[in-house]
């Protein structure tokens, strides 16, 4: 469950916003499909029709032939009757041509027969498809509301935290669309890239600065501490990143919390932070030149620890400076580069938290009223719990909570009913001899209020607690009615940490 950002509660994030939307999508894509196969069948048809047509006229054209053809037969064998060769001659060619031209008129009628049926088969495929386009446009539609329906809703309300009562859907929003926020190295390149992936360009440059230095400066040095001094910069560097990456919420809070902090608690500010990284880096190389000089023990000990020949110190402080240099600059590489980088991805945490503040809610701890308002709704359960009288009684919101206990006089164990501000049920339930029925009520008054130096709150609440008797008997109805007052003190993410009964106040 993720980490409510007002009051570092868990809240149940609503995940049907993500499943209405992925929903939405399918819808989408099928809607294309059906749409697209509409198309294809539309354009099948014209092309059929188009066949259709041609058809039709060449069947229309060849008729033509067919019946001219014939008339001319006839004509022809009309005219020339019984006799005369020549004319036979021309009228049989006539009739042989007249039956070509009726073969053929016959084709042409077949195709175009042919060319029809195909023609209505794909009149109808396309209603049938226009049909459930239409459908599908109207599912589409349907499917469309619903969803956004959904996700309205979860924005709603789907990230409501439950102790606080905050909304997280900003917070949910900003984790799914933000880069930073991704996961792995799209995030960190994302989180560098305001100040141009200015720890990358540290980490690069002083890792080859140390290549360089690895065969000219530090020569004398041993090489496993050379490598180990390139090795530690190159992965000091990305590590401090990560790190301050990593840390990016809670250096956030904490920044947030030094405003309600006072005194020595506010500690030092993450921008202070920054820039005494590097003069405390540049001081612990000063400070070491110095000791290497000064100390001689310290500087035999480096000598045979990490040179390979011991270089004789000289007399004057510049030869002493040169002998020592060496094994400063790999220190201080070492030190500077992963400082530097630290102090870098500070300062870009501290940009991506003013742009966060911008956007997310308050924590809680500045959130003064509902503050208060989580811890009275905690202590007051706690105090419930801590009345031996109601420990199975859930707490409601009401200030007034009030319980009917039935107690069976041979039962060593009272019975209990859920809490109920109601009074006048306890009329209703009938009173038998072994049955003896009271009714408890306890109310809060919470009068003072005081924030601590931690940033925590501190809280004065009195309870009065009021026994009303239905039917008065002798042994119960003369209850005090008590008053005992409590201070609660809790954190600043209004969780408790004491209860202290207040005696002073306790009548
Ligand atoms: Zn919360």
């Amino acid at each position: 469950m993720p980490e409510c950002i007002v009051c570092r509660g868990y809240y149940k994030a609503d995940r049907s916003c993500k499943g209405a939307q992925q929903l939405r999508e399918e819808a989408e894509r099928l809607l294309k499909k059906v749409e697209g196969h509409c198309r294809e069948v539309k354009l099948r048809r014209e092309e059929e029709i188009r066949i259709y047509r041609k058809a039709r006229r060449y069947y229309e054209l060849m008729r033509q032939h067919c019946r001219k053809f014939k008339h001319f037969s006839k004509q022809a064998e009309q005219r020339c009757g019984e006799t005369g060769l020549y004319c036979k001659i021309v009228s049989s060619v006539r009739r042989m041509l007249s039956d070509i031209a009726r073969q053929r008129c016959q084709r042409a009628k077949q195709r175009y027969e042919v060319a029809k049926q195909r023609y209505q088969e794909a009149k109808h495929r396309y209603r049938e498809a226009t049909w459930r386009c239409t459908q599908a446009k109207q599912r589409y539609k349907e499917t469309k509301r619903r969803c956004d329906e959904a996700m309205q809703r979860c924005k709603e309300g789907g990230h409501k935290c439950e102790r606080c009562g905050a909304d997280n859907s900003i917070w949910e929003e900003l984790r799914m669309s933000e880069p930073v926020e991704q996961e792995g190295w799209r995030g960190i390149i994302a989180f560098t890239k305001p100040h141009c992936c200015l720890p990358f360009v540290i980490t690069v440059l002083s890792t080859l600065l140390g290549l360089l230095a690895f065969f000219t400066l530090w020569a004398n040095i041993k090489p496993y501490f050379r490598v180990l001094a390139l090795l530690m910069t190159a992965s000091g560097c990305l590590l401090s990143l990560q790190g301050v990456y990593t840390a990016r919420l809670k250096i956030r809070q904490k920044e947030l919390l030094r405003r309600v902090k006072r005194g020595w608690r506010r500690g030092i500010s993450t921008q202070v932070l920054a820039l005494l990284l590097p003069a405390g880096a540049v001081g612990t190389v000063l400070i070491l030149t110095y000791a290497l000089i000064r100390i001689g023990d310290l500087w035999e000990l480096v000598k045979w620890l990490a040179l390979i020949s011991a270089p004789d110190m000289g007399d004057g402080l510049p030869k002493k400076v040169v002998a020592v240099l060496p094994f400063v600059s790999l220190i201080g590489c070492v030190v500077l580069a992963i400082c530097f980088t630290a102090s870098s991805s500070l300062l870009l945490t501290l940009r991506y938290i003013k742009r966060l503040n911008e956007l997310l809610p308050h924590p809680l701890f500045l959130q003064g009223e509902r503050l208060a308002q989580v811890v009275r709704r905690e202590a007051e359960v706690e105090l419930g719990r801590l009345d031996p009288r109601s420990t199975d009684v859930e707490n409601t919101n009401a200030s007034w909570m009030g319980y009917i206990q039935l107690r069976e006089q041979a039962s060593p164990r009272p019975l209990r009913l859920p809490p109920t501000v109601d009074m006048s049920i306890a009329a209703e339930i009938p009173s038998s001899p072994q049955v003896e029925l009271w009714i408890h009520a306890a109310t809060w008054v919470w009068d003072e209020l005081k924030r601590t130096d931690d940033g925590g709150i501190e809280m004065k609440v009195a309870r009065h607690e009021i026994y009303q008797l239905p039917k008065p008997t002798d042994h119960s109805s003369h209850r005090p009615h008590p008053r005992v007052c409590y201070v609660v003190r809790a954190d600043p993410w209004g969780h408790i940490v004491r209860i202290q009964r207040d005696d002073k106040q306790t009548k």
